[in-house]
């Protein structure tokens, strides 16, 4: 397949310009079809001075009337150019005596640049051009692309480049294939791919050029479509690789029935209805690869206890991984509390365990002794040999990658794979879950149980912080407990450490009865794990902290939330916090504390919040605001690298995209065409 081989293929491509060619990403042949344009110039004509308009870009040709050095505080050249119906300046910034010595009084020019208006009138600053005297130069025959910034290589090159291709591709038979045409059928009108491509790189003079450079233009629509369904694809594939045999753990339920017996609840009907489907994936014996999502408080804990009981009940161990230490701490608690009067036994791993009980877990988790294992990342490191790994539980999923997700899977030594469980508390708006996790299933526990209120809400100036002081007086003499967060100020940790203590350290002086705690990463995991147990069972009233909290603590009893600086916060992250009160029954509050003046999208992020407590709707929202890339975090975005797409610009097709995706199944070999035409040889997404 010509469009496939490498560049050297094409002819004046050498090993140092394919170098340069690579740091672009560009390394088969069609790659620099698929590198476009990012706006046009259309020297097909020249513009009469009369007619000509700022701002613009254009090309005027006319006679030299005069030259001189204009003062100021940066002294320019201005050449006055005279085309029978009007006349317009040149200016030079930096230019030298030679330069100077070109522009003789009646040489003609051809100049091409962005038309401005300038202290003396019409006037084009540094623009291509060309002296002449009578025979003058010819015109473009298409319209100029303009390639984006290309690591030395000029765009005289560039062009060269892609001409060269296009010529070598559609001299062979089958040179650039239409990969979209067995599944479009045109239903959507759009050009082919020969011709989208040609129309970009190489428009007839005709074409508008600011609609060519748009991302409505058809041309470009074709392509967009062609690469989310590349990406679409691409996890499809990889959820399919997982699909070695797992470990079937069909449900024998009396842990499970015993569990939920015990409980001083019911599950909602959503939490009932997604442990059900967990039950029904764990007895197959492909791996179960699902995502439960699930607003803050929504219930996600029991239902992973209930999957765990079921694996545990298979004679399979079950992992469980969170990304913090003081969250994995919190799992541990209820895991324990839940399961060891169903004799389950659980073990503790984390980095900064010392070394005996370290040996000794891993001793245990060896040789099958633990059932259960709680911790951190420690869990996966090299060193942890699992008996008979049968499940894995990820909470917070939001700050694991796609992967990282995948890498864990290699864990098992029986041959089988584990099945997968991905708890998240923050809603990933529907057009990015289908494609950015495309491949996982979806559960979602859409009810809060019985009796939550949503947590009243008030954005507040930091000008009343003395009025807020006094209301946590009031709050904690109810015997009720309070957060207080210090979010990130600074961008380095040990500031936004030092600015929690200092908050402390005042608190505490207008607060003198209460007894006020600190939380923050810089402290030692003892030390943190006694500030929480402290927080929990009320012998601290105010607990000052970092945004670390922002994950899955739980204590019912604290419901009120005072958050600084909330306007520097994302909504997804503010809503996370929120969601650590109004855990218990009865009104909670988050005051969200502002430093006035306040942006618009500082007012519009706190606006949002203070008036929706529904977690999809609040991300939805931040997408529309911060985009994809945000909302994902940094390593998904990693994982996301769209050449021509754009998630939240183009979502539109996103259902399209599905049914697209399916139909692709079914043509041999075609999806893998398409992968490799956009994501090359590696599946980016199966990278570690
Ligand atoms: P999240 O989904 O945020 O992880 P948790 O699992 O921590 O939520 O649950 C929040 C609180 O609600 C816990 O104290 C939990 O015991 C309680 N809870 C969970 N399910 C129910 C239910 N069906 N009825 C009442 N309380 C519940
Ligand atoms: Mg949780």
């Amino acid at each position: 397949m010509p469009a496939t081989q490498t560049l050297t293929c094409l002819p004046g491509i050498g090993p140092a310009l394919a170098n340069k060619l690579a740091k672009l990403g560009l390394t088969q042949v069609q790659d620099l079809l698929f590198h476009l344009p990012i706006r046009y110039e259309d020297q097909t004509r020249i513009v009469e001075m009369k007619q000509v308009m700022a701002p613009s870009h254009g090309l005027i040709d006319g006679k030299i009337t005069s030259c001189g050095i204009q003062g100021g505080r940066r002294s320019s050249l201005i050449v006055n150019l005279d085309d029978g119906t009007g006349s317009l300046s040149l200016r030079f910034f930096n230019f030298n005596a030679n330069q100077r010595r070109q522009f003789d009084t009646h040489q003609r020019m051809r100049c091409f640049g962005e038309i401005r208006t300038g202290p003396r009138g019409l006037e084009m600053v540094h623009p291509q051009y060309y002296l002449y005297d009578r025979i003058s130069p010819p015109l473009e025959q298409a319209l100029t692309p303009v390639y984006p910034a290309t690591a030395g290589i000029s765009q005289t090159r560039m062009r060269q480049l892609v001409n060269t291709a296009f010529v070598m591709l559609k001299a062979e038979a089958g040179g650039i294939e239409d990969l979209l045409e067995p599944l479009m059928d045109y239903r959507y009108k759009l050009p082919d791919l020969l011709t989208s491509l040609q129309c970009l790189h190489q428009p007839n003079s005709g074409e508008d050029t600011e609609s060519l450079a748009h991302h409505h233009h058809p041309a470009r629509q074709r392509l967009i479509i062609e690469e989310l369904l590349a990406h679409q694809l691409s996890l499809l594939q990889l959820k399919r690789q997982d699909c070695s045999p797992a470990a079937v753990c069909a449900p024998k339920t009396d842990k499970a029935n015993q569990l939920l017996k015990q409980l001083p609840f019911s599950l909602t009907r959503a939490q009932a209805r997604v442990w059900q489907e967990l039950s029904d994936d764990l007895s197959k014996a492909c791996p179960m690869v699902r995502m439960v999502q699930g607003d803050v408080g929504s219930g996600k804990t029991i239902v992973a206890a209930l999957a765990t009981c079921q694996v545990v009940d298979a004679s399979c161990q079950v992992a469980i991984l969170a990304p913090t230490e003081i969250l994995a701490e919190q799992h541990l608690n209820n895991f324990q509390q839940w399961l060891a009067p169903l004799q389950i036994r659980l073990v503790w791993l984390a980095g900064k365990l010392k070394i005996k009980p370290k040996r000794e877990a891993l001793a245990a988790i060896a040789n099958g002794q633990a059932q259960v294992v709680v911790g951190t990342h420690a869990l996966f490191q090299d060193s942890v040999n699992y008996y008979n790994l049968g499940l894995i539980i990820i909470d917070e999923q939001h700050r694991f990658g796609v992967a990282q997700r995948h890498a864990l899977l290699q864990k098992s030594k029986t041959g089988t794979v584990p099945h997968q469980l991905v708890m998240t508390a923050t809603p990933i708006p529907r057009s990015l879950a289908m494609i950015a996790y495309a491949d996982l299933d979806h559960s979602v526990i859409n009810e809060l149980p019985p009796g939550r209120k949503p947590v009243n809400t008030a954005v507040i100036n930091n000008q009343k912080r003395d009025h807020i002081i006094e209301r946590i007086a009031t709050v904690c003499a109810t015997g009720r407990q309070v957060y207080w967060v210090c979010p990130l100020i600074e961008t380095s940790e040990f500031l936004q450490c030092e600015a929690a203590e200092a908050t402390a350290v005042s608190l505490q002086q207008q607060l003198v009865h209460l007894r006020i705690g600190l939380m923050h990463g810089r402290l030692n995991s003892a030390a943190k794990a006694t500030v929480m147990a402290d927080f929990k069972n009320g012998h601290i009233n105010l607990l000052v902290a970092t945004t670390i909290i922002e994950v899955g603590v739980d204590v019912a009893n604290a419901n009120l939330m005072v958050i600084e600086n909330a306007e520097r916060l994302g909504l997804a992250q503010l809503h996370q916090l929120r969601g650590r009160v109004g855990r218990g029954t009865g009104q909670s509050h988050c005051i969200l504390l502002y430093q006035h003046p306040l942006s618009r999208s500082g007012r519009e992020r706190l606006s949002t919040l203070r008036d929706s407590s529904d977690g999809f709707e609040i991300a939805e929202k931040d997408l529309q605001l911060r985009g994809p890339g945000e909302v994902l975090g940094t390593r998904q975005t990693g994982a996301i690298i769209l050449r021509i797409a754009d998630l939240v610009r183009d979502a539109q097709w996103l259902p399209e995209i599905k049914i697209l995706a399916a139909d692709c199944q079914k043509q041999p070999n075609l999806a893998d065409k398409i992968i490799h035409r956009w994501l090359g040889n590696k599946n980016q997404y199966g990278k570690v």
